[in-house]
């Protein structure tokens, strides 16, 4: 048995179909957690119930008490957790309807539009192969926005706007870890970066190859390796680098529609 319609539809509608852990915004793409497991003698009650995104969730399973690593969620610590988010979710559409706090979020939402221009790096992560070369400088704005949301007020008060900025947050620093572990200086121009080149053309990389292979038949399958990991890379950058725009757009949108800004 799981949690029955009645009692799933109330976390949903109490969550705002928000993670009660990260806060992300999830529509459809949440669960149900049995904050004490059912093996373990726990309800399908209310009370018992906690909805968590897929990330939250497969962290909050994860933990192995035989291999412990990090620190476990409590039970009790969950549930308080999700008490907070309920209690926040259903004040804010109460006070939402307050003009100085709907001012308060505007002005959020504008600064945030000051860091992140449409025009600019978000436009160029649209466009830009990471297949190439680029300059680091064009990604500062992207540092800037990771800066800006370290500090305690930059929260929205309305929990959709909440939502999507902790989803667009999430989604730059995704991109810029990426982007640090996967591109390099460039040897002659050192504020342009770029992810590894074509493994022949690096004098270096072909000879250690050549020292490890035993034979022609090796080496070509070293390089050939080396090649399928850099096609992925390039994927992978490019990839975050479109969530990345589909998040800001998102978030854009409705902050437009809501601030008629
Ligand atoms: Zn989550």
């Amino acid at each position: 048995m799981s949690f029955s319609q009645k009692i799933a539809e109330q976390a949903l509608l109490d969550s705002g179909r928000h993670c009660c852990l990260c806060h992300k915004f999830c529509g459809f793409k949440i669960e149900l957690h049995h904050i004490v497991q059912k093996a373990e003698g726990g309800e399908d009650s209310y009370d018992n119930c906690i909805p968590l995104c897929f990330d939250c969730h497969a962290e909050v399973k994860a933990y192995n008490p035989k291999h412990p690593k990090g620190r476990k969620y409590t039970d009790s610590e969950l549930r308080a957790h999700r008490n907070r988010w309920y209690e926040k979710t259903k004040n804010t559409y109460g006070p939402l309807a307050n003009p100085d706090y709907i001012e308060l979020d505007r002005k959020l939402f504008t600064q945030i539009r000051e860091i992140l221009k449409s025009k600019g790096v978000i436009l160029f992560l649209r466009e830009h192969d990471y297949g190439g070369s680029f300059d680091l400088e064009s990604h500062d704005e992207l540092e800037d926005f990771l800066h800006f949301c370290k500090a305690p007020e930059i929260e929205f008060l309305d929990i959709d706007m909440e939502g999507l900025r902790i989803s667009l947050e999430s989604d730059i620093r995704k991109f810029w870890i990426a982007l640090g572990e996967y591109t390099f200086p460039l040897p002659v121009k050192r504020e342009r970066n770029r992810i590894p080149r074509d493994p022949m053309q690096d004098l270096e990389l072909v000879s250690w190859f050549q020292s490890k292979a035993n034979s022609q038949e090796e080496f070509e399958e070293l390089i050939a390796q080396q090649r399928k990991h850099i096609v992925e890379i390039r994927h992978k950058l490019n990839h975050l680098a479109q969530q990345v725009c589909s998040a800001y757009d998102e978030f854009v949108r409705l902050g437009r529609r809501k601030f008629v800004v």
